[in-house]
């Protein structure tokens, strides 16, 4: 999925929280936006951490797929169904490959 990650919204969010309570003239109310801003940064980016799927998850499941279909190129000639290399009879259709 492509977009900002999560990550940077935390730091933004940290950062602009953290600068208005820490910056200067951090007594004035106009600073409390930035502060508010800064939680709402991190809210978003927590809400981003946990409903997007991470690059890794993706990557383990792209590898399990290949996985699976690995070693599956002996197609049947009477169905077309995918069977692995070593099969000696089709999966589907109980057809004789070798
Ligand atoms: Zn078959």
């Amino acid at each position: 999925m492509a977009g900002i990650h999560w990550i940077v919204y935390l730091f933004a969010g940290i950062l602009v929280a953290g600068y208005s309570k820490i910056g200067p003239g951090n007594d004035e109310p106009f600073f409390n936006i930035f502060f508010y801003i800064g939680i709402a940064f991190i809210f978003w980016g927590f809400v981003k951490l946990i409903f997007s799927p991470s690059k890794k998850r993706e990557k383990v499941l792209n590898y399990q797929q290949d996985k699976a279909s690995a070693g599956r190129n002996l197609v049947c000639p009477r169905c077309n169904a995918k069977n692995f290399n070593y099969s000696k009879f089709c999966h589907m259709c109980g057809f004789k490959l070798r």
